[in-house]
């Protein structure tokens, strides 16, 4: 690590870094520096996975926020059915539990030539490095660089689709709705988990209905909809939710509180804008977006092409087949595809070429919240004879769920948090 300033180093590494444990430190510690940015779904798993699968080597995991937020069950949070220790995660006590460094900090730039990393306070130089850093909102594709309507949109009209404060603005929103119009945009294809603004809208046209709300959430969907909803918003939530398909998004006033599509304009008293989607800005400073916004890899072993240190993981990462495009934009492929970089560079590591292994997703979603039914969309993949992937995927219904979507989650943090499985 190198010093840029070493007393705000200090003292932010006092307050955030948590040390690997007394045996693990004991391990060969020059045996190669693996840097994990972003500690998101595909982070976490890649660290606990590289802890695992090559205890020798140096696993350090930077990132911005203080707790690990999970967007899988936030719905749910919103509606008031699980609560905050399925949703708040503690990064240092995980370090510590798997035996990695954890370092809270924001990574700003990427040096690929000389293999570091930098934030404004330190730099840590890597043998491989693995970017998970998620999405961000394209809010240039409405408003151009006009950054004040940028901010109206960003703090007035929040939707938590990416981990941090905007969670707890939305449920105040939520809780401050008093009626009148809330609209909803839904990202134009590929955003990250395509059912979850359907589940948000239930979450809502149910709240509307519950406490007798005199208002209406307008949906405005630019995408062919998801079939499993469409009953439900009919028969159930006919007054509380207003659905409108081939709404494409032309133009967006924040301040006047107007939204125009190809077919109408709409007026909103509130709003929760999901603009369009791209892949996390620390990949743009990698150096690794195409044209289309998203992480170019490999796609079966994921690192950027031409440099085979650096790996891009998770929501971020781009078209990986001309059959399906882009991988399911999902925490259980993030960390699938974690697990598949650390197999990687263990391998790697060792000097041994490493086996192709693909991913999978599971996603288990709320169709209707009262009584509860569920959805679940399991993806496998394979390699073609032509070396194309190709995707089967399997979509059930299932009519008395039981918390498999609680007990999904659980596994999943035993796997990336240490968690002991209940
Ligand atoms: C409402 C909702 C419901 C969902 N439900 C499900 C579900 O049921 N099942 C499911 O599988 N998926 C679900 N998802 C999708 C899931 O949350 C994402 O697919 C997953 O978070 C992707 O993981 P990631 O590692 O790519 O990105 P993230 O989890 O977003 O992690 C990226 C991390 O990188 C950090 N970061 C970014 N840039 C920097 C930087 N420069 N320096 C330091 N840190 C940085 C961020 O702070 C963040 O913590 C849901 C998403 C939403 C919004």
């Amino acid at each position: 690590m190198r010093r840029r300033g070493f007393l705000g180093f200090s003292a932010a590494l006092g307050a955030t870094l948590a040390t690997r444990s007394a045996s693990l430190i004991a391990a060969t510690p020059n045996a190669g520096r693996v840097v994990i940015v972003g500690g998101g779904w595909g982070g976490l798993s890649a660290a606990s996975h590289l802890r695992r699968l090559a205890p020798q080597l140096e696993v350090t995991l930077v990132e911005r926020n203080a707790a690990f937020q999970s967007l899988p069950l936030s719905n749910q949070w919103l509606a008031g059915r699980v609560d905050d220790a399925l949703i708040n995660h503690d990064y240092a006590r995980a370090a510590r539990a798997w035996g990695y460094r954890f370092i809270r900090a924001e990574v700003r730039d990427i040096d690929r030539a000389k293999r570091r990393v930098a934030s404004a306070e330190f730099s840590l130089d890597y043998d491989w490095l693995v970017l998970s850093p998620g999405i961000r909102y394209d809010w240039a594709a409405w408003f151009g660089d006009d950054s004040r309507a940028i901010e109206q949109a960003r703090h007035n009209y929040p939707c938590a689709f990416v981990a941090g404060d905007e969670l707890a603005a939305l449920k105040k929103k939520l809780d401050a709705f008093a009626g009148g119009d809330l609209l909803m945009t839904i990202p134009p294809m590929p955003y990250r988990c395509p059912p979850a603004p359907y589940e948000r809208a239930l979450v809502i046209g149910q709240y509307l209905n519950a406490r007798r709300i005199k208002g209406r959430l307008i949906v405005l969907d630019p995408n062919p909809m998801m079939a499993a909803f469409s009953r439900v918003f009919a028969d159930q939530y006919a007054e509380q939710i207003a659905y409108v398909p081939h709404a494409a998004v032309k133009a967006v006033d924040p301040f006047a509180r107007t939204i125009s599509t190809s077919f109408d304009d709409y007026r909103f008293d509130d709003a929760i804008l999901m603009a369009p989607q791209r892949a996390g800005e620390l990949a743009r400073r990698a150096g690794v977006v195409g044209d289309d916004g998203w992480a170019r890899v490999d796609p079966l072993r994921f690192h950027v092409p031409g440099d085979d240190r650096v790996f891009v993981i998770g929501d971020a990462v781009g078209k990986v087949s001309v059959l399906f495009g882009h991988y399911p934009k999902s925490g259980h492929m993030a960390a699938r595809q974690g697990r598949v970089v650390a197999g990687e560079i263990a391998a790697r590591a060792a000097g041994r070429v490493p086996q192709v292994q693909l991913p999978d997703s599971t996603c288990h979603v709320l169709t209707r919240l009262d009584p509860p039914e569920a959805m679940r969309l399991d993806a496998g993949y394979r390699v073609r004879g032509d070396g194309e992937i190709a995707q089967a995927v399997q979509q059930s219904h299932d009519p008395n769920p039981r918390g498999e979507d609680v007990a999904w989650a659980r596994g999943m943090f035993a796997e990336l948090l240490a968690y002991p499985l209940q």
